[in-house]
């Protein structure tokens, strides 16, 4: 079953660049699909705290705007009574020049201080790499249930003439709609009650005021997006978590349930 939901995602996950990147082999069993950790963010029953280690290049140190409102919105979806913490540290990667899925998985998970699921704690990892991904025009990826990189020298590079929106609103955003991703948004692990998914940006949201919009993950976002960068959930993302929480809504290829 599980090999067949892979076969599934690598036909669904084949018209986008980025994002999930090119899925060009089945992982780990234990590191999952992104969305693989839904319920374990949604649910405190056995996961009472959460954890964000963010491994970061010299060159390449995150905002901290970017980790208190991804703090922020995970504190806000998640049930975790203990909190959700950032912990950042600086990290030396193998890679310093262009990253490919599988580069980015391995060197993910030999960094990680601790793995996803221990004790009570759930930890999701952040990787702020120096260089760029294998598509050049992709800001960040979700390779799997609790792994993203966010590539700050192409958002950098993104940011207009005019610096509005700024790099800095970028990366927020970026944050935000790979962990959001880690969420399972939109239908990689389920399938909304809503008509909220871009049909031509699969796992897309429709909604250019939704931080799951395409294109914020794109060089092209200043060319899409004009005025602020959507940096949060809209009402049908919300609704979506909710009803994976109270049960309304299935989630398949979890690596824990309630
Ligand atoms: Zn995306």
């Amino acid at each position: 079953m599980r090999r067949e939901s892979w076969v599934a995602l690598i036909l669904l996950c084949a018209p986008i660049t980025g994002c999930f990147g090119t899925v060009d082999q089945v992982l780990p069993e234990d590191y999952g699909i992104p969305g693989g950790l839904t319920l374990a963010c949604l649910s405190s029953a056995q996961f009472t705290s959460m954890v964000v280690e963010v491994d970061y290049s010299s060159s390449s140190t995150p905002e901290p705007s970017a980790l208190q409102l991804l703090q922020s919105r995970l504190e806000d979806v998640c049930d975790k009574p203990g909190g959700v913490s950032i912990q950042t540290q600086v990290t030396t990667f193998e890679e310093t020049g262009t990253w490919s899925d599988q580069e980015v998985r391995d060197i993910a998970h030999a960094t990680r201080s601790a793995s996803p699921l221990q004790d009570n704690v759930l930890r999701w990892h952040v990787l702020y790499p120096t260089g760029n991904y294998q598509d050049d025009s992709v800001l960040g990826v979700a390779v799997d249930a609790s792994t993203v990189a966010i590539f700050q020298d192409t958002i950098e590079g993104a940011e207009n003439f005019l610096g509005r929106p700024s790099a800095e609103d970028i990366e927020e955003a970026v944050l935000v709609h790979e962990i959001g991703h880690l969420l399972g948004l939109i239908n990689i692990v389920y399938t909304s009650t809503h008509a909220h998914e871009d049909p031509d940006h699969p796992h897309h949201s429709n909604n250019d005021q939704s931080v799951m919009y395409w294109a914020v993950e794109s060089t092209s976002v200043t060319n899409f997006i004009t005025g602020a960068v959507p940096n949060d959930f809209d009402a049908e993302d919300r609704d979506d978590l909710i009803r994976l929480a109270d049960g309304r809504l299935t989630a398949s290829d979890q690596l824990w349930e309630p």
